[in-house]
């Protein structure tokens, strides 16, 4: 094996957690390389992001790489079941900071940001996979191979490890445990739309709950040049049951929800199905001497809400600062200063998740008697502003949320006459 390649800071995975952290610590002069098993540009699940993620790709110096991108506008979130509609709107909320983001082709969008920090300095490797690794504080190390199948190490002062559903150190060093949430599973596709109703808000993503199963629900995320990402999210036992392959699976259920059936018609699917499953993850820890966990390397939780990309960004844009300033000759608590309050937010969403599939949170959505303060609290955390104390959502989400599905209950059972 060649040896001793070196560097300030070895980032492993070239997704959105592992280009912002390169591109915020390439512009401070530090020297990175970013390790990447595939070929950009790829394709990714995780299209509809979060205005949150604005704030996040301003800091890192990646916005203007992404504005100039031909890619969806996005102001909120609907949601339909039944003949029920609810639209939230991102631009009435609580906390303050962008209202609107975008949904995008992950392929384009992630060459964009990675070749972002590339243009601020990082150095990427392509096709190059990372297969082993020693922690170390000061001088944790990698072993590299890449496309030829040639071994060589790279020594680091740290590492990032923003490798995803890869979960590179996570494995490596133990850390992985299981997620507490239930093992799902994804099928989607993406189609030219075709849609002509015009009552259709382009502009939001549209979340479905299946008629009657429920624990079953769907995503419709528009792009750009009318095409959209498609999904159905359920156990895996059901959706195996609905047809021969996944193909047939995918378009049984969209059929199955009223207003996905008529809104896609005609629409065309133009790559084949995929298929994900038990991708809710854990560690046990965060950080470890001389690494830390960004992103989907560390914890994920659900694609309901959409905040997964949000996650990873914010984890780098926390991670980063605190590399620099090690790397200084600082003392850092990693747990302090990086694990705990990176958590709070991630537990914020968790309380969102678990009343989504309680049941509690489409009760909340779909109440059509809402105060409107409430409402722009809830707005805000589906935007992705799961660390701001401020709101009550956060500082609390799991009283505030009981209590408010238990007055959204007596609300609609009144209202419907239902018992
Ligand atoms: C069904 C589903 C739908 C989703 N929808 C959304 C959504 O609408 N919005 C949203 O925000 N999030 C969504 N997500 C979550 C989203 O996909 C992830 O949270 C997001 O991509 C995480 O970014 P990341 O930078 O952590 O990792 P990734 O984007 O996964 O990037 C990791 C990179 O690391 C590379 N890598 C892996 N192993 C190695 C290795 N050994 N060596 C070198 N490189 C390696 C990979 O090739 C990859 O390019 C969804 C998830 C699922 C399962």
């Amino acid at each position: 094996m060649k040896t001793h390649d070196t560097t300030d800071v070895a980032i492993i995975g070239a997704g959105p957690s592992g280009a912002a952290a390169a591109a915020w610590l390439a512009r401070r002069g530090i020297n990175v390389r970013v390790i990447e098993r595939q070929r950009f540009p790829r394709f990714s699940i995780g299209e509809s992001l979060l205005p949150q993620c604005m704030v996040h790709l301003e800091a890192c110096g990646l916005l203007d790489a992404v504005q100039t991108g031909d890619f969806q506008f996005k102001n909120g979130a609907a949601f339909t079941w039944r003949d029920r509609y609810a639209a939230i709107d991102f631009r009435d909320k609580f906390s303050p900071g962008p209202g609107t983001t975008w949904q995008v082709e992950r392929a384009d969008f992630d060459q964009r940001l990675i070749d972002g920090a590339r243009q601020a300095g990082a150095s990427v490797e392509f096709e190059t996979q990372v297969e082993a690794f020693v922690a170390d504080h000061d001088r944790p190390s990698l072993t590299l191979v890449d496309a030829n199948g040639e071994q060589r190490s790279l020594q680091a002062r740290f590492v990032l490890d923003a490798s995803g559903y890869g979960r590179v150190l996570a494995r490596l060093t133990g850390l992985a445990r299981p997620s507490t949430l239930e093992s799902r599973c994804a099928l989607f596709t993406h189609i030219e739309d075709r849609i002509d109703c015009s009552h259709y808000d382009r502009d939001k993503i549209l979340i479905g709950l299946h008629p009657e199963h429920s624990g079953i629900w769907y995503w419709l995320i528009p792009f750009s040049q009318g095409r959209a990402s498609v999904g159905v999210v359920g156990d895996r036992a059901t959706l195996e049951a609905a047809g021969v392959d996944d193909n047939e699976r995918l378009w049984h259920f969209l059929h199955a929800e009223p207003r996905l059936n008529k809104l896609l018609a005609n629409a065309k699917a133009i790559r084949d199905i995929g298929r994900l499953e038990g991708y809710s993850a854990d560690v046990e820890q965060l950080h470890g001497p001389g690494f830390a966990l960004l992103g989907n390397a560390g914890e994920f939780l659900d694609p309901v809400f959409s905040s997964g990309v949000t996650i990873a960004l914010d984890s780098a844009l926390r991670a980063a600062p605190l590399v620099e300033r090690q790397l200084a000759g600082e003392k850092i608590d990693w747990d302090s200063q990086f694990e705990q309050p990176l958590r709070r937010g991630i537990a914020t969403f968790r309380e969102f998740v678990d009343a989504w599939y309680d049941g509690r949170l489409p009760r909340i959505i779909f109440n059509d008697q809402q105060i409107p303060r409430i409402r722009e609290m809830i707005s805000s955390v589906l935007a992705g502003y799961a660390w701001d104390e401020e709101n009550p959502f956060v500082a609390a989400s799991r009283r505030r949320l009981h209590s408010l599905a238990e007055a959204c209950s007596d609300i609609s059972s009144h209202a419907t006459g239902e018992g």
